[in-house]
């Protein structure tokens, strides 16, 4: 019921729906008086791809080769200048012969980049771009608004980072308020579903309620945003007591707090539990943040942190249930 590639498939549709910005724009897409369901045709990744994002508009005023620093340096119009160097913008040439275009993904091979190249012009065109001739006759031209997007500076980088890997955190202890979505609200609308990711990413837990008690939800849920990855325990499996339990969470006891499969090279990035039948008595769901007990471990006994970081442990899951499994790992507790 997890899906550790969660987050890289959601992560495009987030990067480009997340800032304030785009935030602002998802909702101003939205016509007055159309807030029905959004069409769920698609598998996957459908929640927020479609989000008509507007770029800003940027425009170069001037550019010039700082030749002893191997720069180009660019002034815009709206104030300030950046700069690029030589070798960083031969890598990144946007041409045919360099980028494959329809995957954004690089053609040029690292044996033909000339990482000492200078620069035999440099201007502006018609159509805003900067343009560069290398020594080899090989021309590039970049967009005005893919420079600024990667603007070396500082106060840009920073803001590029935000964007793009939304680093607001909140670690939390037993005073948390556990966020709360509507399933229903979540599976048909797009701003519940990104007020869901956005929680979801900040605090690391969310409620949903509202969901049919019959098995499927979390299937539903999960190809919302991306896919169900299948493990040797299936696609979804069900959570209840089972005779020769091949795992501790399909036992009647308690079930202590736990880190999810450790053993696996690459462990869940989210789960999703489905409470199809609560039991009359107890079965209570615990949860604590682990980074914020690893904080707190820091401040208070450094050594005990740093061997928990340092030593590495064995880590085992054995048995048979999708298909046969052996895994074994090896690996810090803290990390
Ligand atoms: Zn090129």
């Amino acid at each position: 019921m997890w899906m550790s590639t969660f987050w890289r498939l959601a992560r495009p549709a987030l990067q480009r729906s997340t800032s304030a910005a785009a935030c602002r724009a998802l909702r101003a897409c939205r016509r007055p008086g159309r807030s029905g369901p959004t069409s769920m045709q698609l598998r996957g990744q459908q929640t927020l791809g479609s989000a008509c994002v507007p770029l800003a508009q940027h425009s170069v005023r001037t550019v010039r080769a700082l030749d002893e620093e191997r720069m180009v340096e660019v002034e815009w119009e709206g104030g300030g200048h950046s700069l690029y160097p030589f070798t960083w913008l031969r890598d990144n040439c946007q041409c045919p012969l360099c980028t494959l275009d329809s995957a954004q993904a690089r053609k040029l091979s690292m044996l033909d980049l000339d990482v000492h190249t200078g620069l035999d012009a440099v201007e502006v065109t018609n159509d805003n771009k900067v343009s560069v001739l290398w020594p080899d006759r090989h021309t590039s031209a970049f967009d005005a608004d893919w420079l600024k997007r990667r603007c070396f500076s500082a106060a840009a980088r920073r803001a590029s980072r935000e964007e793009l890997f939304l680093n607001q955190r909140h670690y939390w202890d037993s005073e948390l308020r556990v966020p709360t979505a509507d399933f229903q609200e979540v599976l048909r609308d797009d701003r519940a579903a990104l007020d869901w990711l956005l929680a979801l990413r900040r605090v690391g837990v969310v409620h949903l309620t509202g969901a049919a008690t019959e098995r499927g939800a979390v299937a539903r849920l999960a190809e919302r945003v991306g896919y169900l990855r299948l493990t040797f325990y299936g696609h979804t499996w069900q959570v209840q007591d089972k005779p020769m339990a091949n795992n501790v969470a399909y036992t009647s006891g308690k079930l202590g707090l736990h880190t999810d499969y450790p053993a696996m090279h690459f462990a869940p990035g989210v789960q999703f539990l489905h409470c199809i039948s609560a039991a009359e008595e107890g079965g209570e769901s615990e949860m604590v943040d682990g980074f914020h007990m690893a904080e707190l471990l820091r401040r208070e006994d450094p050594e005990a942190f740093r061997t928990l970081c340092s030593v590495h442990v064995d880590f085992t899951d054995t048995g048979t249930d999708y298909c046969d499994f052996m895994l074994q790992s090896k690996k810090s507790i803290i990390e």
